[in-house]
């Protein structure tokens, strides 16, 4: 039989990187918490039909898509939020706006794998309905930050555009939805020459032209004046302005809350899915030019999906991104650990007590292992070491009968007998590092 592999796409997580996304996942999900998003747990498997409704060309091309064996065609999903667009939809319908809910799990997209591009890869998403304020737009940042940080990262940047100024002008020249999202994408892998030949072919004014190569290549840090000058820009564009206005007021009100993370405004920016109609952003760091985020408002999405008119704002966040980013930024935070340990019996006869004890140090959130391989003393503490624990625990008849222990801290090498009550307290009074 052949040797099997992973499927191309997939990987497996050993323990320092399980360990990682469980880290990154578990602060998420405190962030949620903090800011007051309840925890949705939504199906992988939906139907293809609510999940291509709104998805966009380039993600619908990339769903895992098949029949179930009652003929039903589903797909594994590419994100929450059709997901949770469905719920706001159907079950939570009546509830009171506003809503602010949180998922996190694997997402499914037949990309091209990649460093950082996977086709099973997780996504922490937070969508706040019911308000289409910027105080709303601003948390949804405000909240991504705060991950950000959390989660170790002490260097990025958000990219910020508004889908309202480029919609506004081809509303208002008429230019068709589909026309639009194709524009749109083009934008998106910054094929900027061919999205104006597109728009050039719709059939537009020599004025929206001129508007327009100006726009794609509008940008700055000093965010405020930039929003301010893609406001007269698009003088005219009567819906154009108003987005302007839209995006600057966001932007005020996310620096008056003192964030103080970089920002820089591209007029140009869009972003594949189809269903934003304001804010967009992204998340970035230095080193790495694939984004660790990226959201935005999508107001006429859960009508779509059957429901009440609901505005909305939300974003995704990448967590094996976030892991990599984690990984390059050198002074980034070490996980917290909680103590580990490996307890020996110095013989057979004393393995009761070694499990008992090592049942004390459980109770006490020590991490422990119990030498299961009937080693001699040296090849277990040997073993201990390569297990990069923080002590060795070991079970001696003498020092049981004193109600001790020999406490051996691995990294310093050195060794104490211990009374039994007091081991988690030796344990934390002594630094392993
Ligand atoms: P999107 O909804 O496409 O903006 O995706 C949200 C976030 O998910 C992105 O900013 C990335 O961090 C992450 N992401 C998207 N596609 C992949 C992928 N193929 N592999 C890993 N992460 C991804």
């Amino acid at each position: 039989m052949s040797e099997f592999k992973t499927v191309r796409g997939m990987r497996d997580f050993l323990s320092d990187e399980a360990e990682m996304l469980r880290y990154v996942e578990g602060t998420a999900r405190r962030v949620a918490g903090l800011y007051g998003y309840e925890e949705i747990v939504t199906p992988v498997v939906e139907s293809y039909e609510l999940l291509a409704a709104k998805a966009g060309e380039e993600v619908r091309s990339r769903m895992f898509v098949f029949k179930d064996l009652g003929g039903r065609d589903v797909a594994l999903r590419p994100e929450f939020t059709a997901s949770v667009a469905r719920l706001v939809a159907t079950t939570l319908r009546n509830e009171p706006r506003p809503f602010r809910l949180f998922s996190v799990g694997a997402v499914y997209r037949y990309d091209e794998p990649q460093r950082g591009r996977y086709r099973e890869f997780w996504q922490s998403n937070y969508e706040l309905m019911g308000s289409k304020r910027p105080e709303a737009d601003a948390e949804i940042m405000l909240l991504t930050d705060s991950l950000m940080r959390k989660a170790g990262l002490n260097r990025f940047a958000f990219k910020i555009g508004h889908v309202g100024v480029l919609r506004g002008i081809l509303n208002q020249e008429k230019v068709e939805d589909k026309t639009q999202s194709a524009v749109m994408q083009l934008m998106d892998k910054k094929q900027y020459d061919e999205a104006l030949r597109k728009v050039e072919d719709a059939g537009v004014s020599r004025e929206c032209m001129t508007v327009l190569r100006r726009l794609v290549e509008f940008s700055g840090k000093d965010v405020l004046a930039v929003a301010g000058e893609i406001g007269v820009l698009v003088e005219g564009y009567e819906k154009a302005v108003e987005a302007a206005k839209n995006l600057r007021e966001i932007l005020g009100l996310l620096l008056e809350s003192g964030c103080k993370t970089e920002m820089t405004v591209e007029a140009g920016f869009a972003r594949g899915l189809e269903y934003y109609t304001g804010l967009i952003f992204e998340v970035y760091v230095p080193d790495m030019d694939i984004a660790l985020g990226g959201g935005g408002r999508y107001d006429r999405l859960i009508e779509l999906f059957g429901g009440e008119p609901t505005p909305a704002v939300g974003v995704a966040h990448g967590i094996d991104r976030i892991m990599l980013g984690v990984q390059t930024q050198k002074n980034a935070q070490r996980l917290e650990k909680a103590k580990s340990a490996m307890v020996i019996p110095i013989k057979e006869e004393l393995r009761g007590e070694a499990l008992k004890i090592a049942q004390m140090l459980r109770d006490a959130s020590v991490m422990v292992e119990v030498e299961v391989m009937g080693r001699k003393m040296a090849k277990a503490l040997e073993d201990a070491d390569r297990r990069k624990m923080d002590y060795a625990v070991i079970v001696g008849e003498r020092e049981l009968k004193e109600e001790a222990v020999v406490i051996r801290n691995l990294r310093k090498r050195v060794q104490e007998t211990v009374k039994i009550q007091r081991m988690t307290e030796r344990m934390e009074n002594q630094s392993t590092a």
